[in-house]
């Protein structure tokens, strides 16, 4: 089924535009990949720093032959297994692919996203798009068409509705740049998947070379109130008269006066904590309170993404933000 919004979106984007989209992951800032100047203002509105390149999403594996210049066998078995899903790709570009979208190297980052209506854009528009996430560089990722209407609607061209995001949490990055595939995001398809078919993959740290990824920059994905990870560090003297809210894993065990708990799944699963991480953080950082503690998930699966994001979340180092 085609919808007329559908074709609108695509229209728009064939005519250089900007275009946000639905994704399994986060709503994504899309724009023709091969149209340098539409690029450019997905990094405007998105405030980003353009030493920050794109994920191109795509369509169809024909679409991958005007990108990339070599598929490694083990980014093929990756392929098989995970697309369209929450797995980006870093391979090395074709000359075609313009460089801003790269920033400058001689790589891309690709994926294939699972979203019927999102495949059926980038086909009607008849080109691999960028997809940065909708919201403003260094905050929350936006998971409904409503979080992108307020940050960024008077900004975009469209909003493409495509209902609330499934998995909720940004894609696994995996990149083939270097000898043997490196992690350098986790995401939505959990590294344990991914040794299962390909083998031990090397897991690379922030700042090792520099932020090779928004995502491995230290403060990241925050809310505008203050996060508390660790926070059986913080004295009670410290906690005194503030208003608190809770970011509870499952039931919270703790017994204190918070101004508002939100639980990321009562049942513990660690897929419905993932799809409800950035909501929750939004609905408690729309209440001003003084701080929000966040309670640590087991870091298996999907449990090393929501980790990733909630570290970031409550990191110190005020001003270094990423998208
Ligand atoms: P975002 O779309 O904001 O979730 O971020 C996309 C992620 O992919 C960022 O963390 C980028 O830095 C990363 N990325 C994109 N292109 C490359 C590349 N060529 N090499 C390494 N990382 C990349
Ligand atoms: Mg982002």
């Amino acid at each position: 089924m085609m919808s007329e919004e559908t074709r609108k979106g695509a229209e728009i984007i064939r005519r250089g535009g900007v275009v946000a989209f639905p994704t399994e992951t986060v709503y994504g800032l899309g724009a023709d990949a091969f149209n340098p100047i539409a690029v450019a203002r997905v990094f405007e509105v998105k405030r980003r720093p353009y030493f920050d390149p794109l994920i191109v999403h795509l369509a169809t594996l024909k679409d991958l032959d005007r990108l990339v210049r070599e598929i490694p066998s083990k980014a093929e078995r990756l392929i098989e297994k995970f697309w369209p899903g929450p797995l980006t790709l870093v391979l090395f570009k074709k000359e075609e692919v313009p460089e801003i979208v790269t920033s400058g190297l001689q790589t891309v980052a690709v994926r294939m996203p699972k979203h019927p209506m999102t495949l059926q854009l980038i086909q009607l528009a008849e080109t691999p798009i960028v997809g940065p996430s909708a919201n403003p560089f260094g905050y929350l990722s936006p998971t409904r068409a409503e979080d992108v209407q307020e940050q960024l609607g008077d900004q975009v061209d469209f909003i493409l509705d495509g209902g609330p995001c499934e998995v909720g949490v940004e894609s696994t990055i995996v990149s083939f740049a270097e000898e043997g595939p490196a992690l350098l995001r986790a995401g939505g398809i959990p590294l344990e998947e991914i040794e299962s078919i390909i083998g031990k993959v090397n897991i690379t740290k922030s700042g090792e070379k520099g932020p090779l990824a928004p995502g491995m920059l230290p403060k990241h994905y925050a809310p505008r109130t203050p996060v508390l990870l660790n926070w059986d560090e913080a004295s009670p003297e410290e906690l005194k008269e503030k208003r608190i809210g809770l970011l509870a894993f499952r039931e919270p065990m703790v017994f204190f006066n918070f101004s508002h708990i939100e639980i990321l799944s009562k049942k513990g699963d660690l897929r419905e904590a993932a799809a409800n991480l950035f909501s929750a953080m939004r609905r408690l950082d729309r209440l001003g309170l003084d701080l929000i503690l966040a309670e640590p998930v087991p870091e298996v699966g999907l449990g090393r993404a929501i980790m990733d994001r909630l570290r970031k979340a409550s990191s110190t180092l005020k001003g270094e933000g990423g998208s």
